[in-house]
């Protein structure tokens, strides 16, 4: 009937309302979240296949939520992309895991290389390569211990600003390393222009690796390119010692996943390095 109609129209409505009222809310929080202190940093390491020893680690993003939840970055990335919160948590981002970056070279007596995730948004105008480039400097950490993790994505339209902001990060000795590769609907062609030090294999890749024949086509034939061009090889996802034994017969340089660990907040990660620092 048409009241019918007009009731479902109102639910929906009502649907939609909520969920704009939930991100206000998500967004008002975020906004505290640097000031208030609530991020926090996990560490998951990095693994040399041919000694299993830890060489890197990824820092990845966690959200210290008033109600006591830790909140992931799918989460609450997008909001903050949105709303441009993503700057000034990206800077917090990468002065944290310089921090520890200085931290555990220190500790292990060389470069402790850390991998830090940059968004698309990251990458406009207004932000901060050369500032980067300056702290680490008044820090005196070595630039080759940050990695900065991009995606395709942000490849697809190579911009001259995207141009200029990879340059000033590259030309002062920072790493740059393709994340989810293969996943993108890239031509590949960047890798020509950009002087890109790793590609990641994206876990979907990994996942399938040992039971299906176009999964490990894929991994070998990436494995193959990259070593041609000069590029380390990062297995993301790394589960089964199975799929460990796969990319090693592949000739992957490096694997990361829960197989060696979860990420783990810094006093633990900290304890793992101790042990078995590769
Ligand atoms: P990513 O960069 O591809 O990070 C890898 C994700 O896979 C992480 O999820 C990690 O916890 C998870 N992972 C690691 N090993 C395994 C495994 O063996 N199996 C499975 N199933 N998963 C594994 P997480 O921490 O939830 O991060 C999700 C995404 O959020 C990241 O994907 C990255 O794109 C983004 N992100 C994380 N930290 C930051 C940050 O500081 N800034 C920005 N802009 N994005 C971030
Ligand atoms: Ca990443
Ligand atoms: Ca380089
Ligand atoms: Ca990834």
């Amino acid at each position: 009937s048409k009241s019918g109609g007009r009731n479902q129209l109102t639910f929906f409505e009502a649907n939609m309302q909520a969920a704009a009222i939930r991100r206000l809310k998500l967004l008002a929080e975020l906004r505290h979240a640097v000031p208030d202190g609530q991020l926090e940093l996990y560490f998951q390491p990095i693994v040399d296949l041919a000694t299993g020893g830890i060489v890197k680690a990824e820092a990845l993003l966690r959200w210290r939520h008033a109600s006591g939840a830790l909140l992931s970055p799918d989460t609450f990335i997008e909001v903050a992309e949105e709303s441009g919160l993503i700057h000034e948590i990206g800077d917090w981002v990468f002065r944290t895991a310089a921090q520890q970056s200085k931290r555990w070279s220190e500790l292990l007596g060389r470069d402790f290389q850390i991998s830090i995730n940059k968004s698309p948004v990251q990458f406009q105008p207004q932000t901060e390569a050369a500032d980067w480039v300056a702290h680490l400097d008044a820090i005196r950490l070595g630039p080759r211990c940050i990695n900065v993790e991009i995606t395709e994505g942000l490849l697809l339209n190579l911009s001259d600003t995207v141009m200029d902001k990879l340059a000033t990060l590259q030309a002062s000795g920072m790493q740059v390393s393709i994340d989810d590769f293969g996943t993108g609907y890239s031509s590949m062609s960047y890798l020509k222009r950009l002087d890109i030090d790793y590609l990641k294999i994206d876990q979907s890749f990994v996942k399938e690796l040992v039971h299906d024949n176009f999964s490990r086509t894929i991994t070998e034939t990436i494995i193959v390119m990259a070593h041609k061009l000069g590029l380390k090889v990062i297995a993301e996802g790394v589960e089964t010692q199975e799929q460990c034994d796969c990319l090693g017969r592949a000739g992957c340089d490096f694997g990361q996943g829960f197989l060696f660990s979860r990420p783990l907040p810094a006093a633990a990660f900290e304890g793992l390095l101790a042990g078995r620092a590769g």
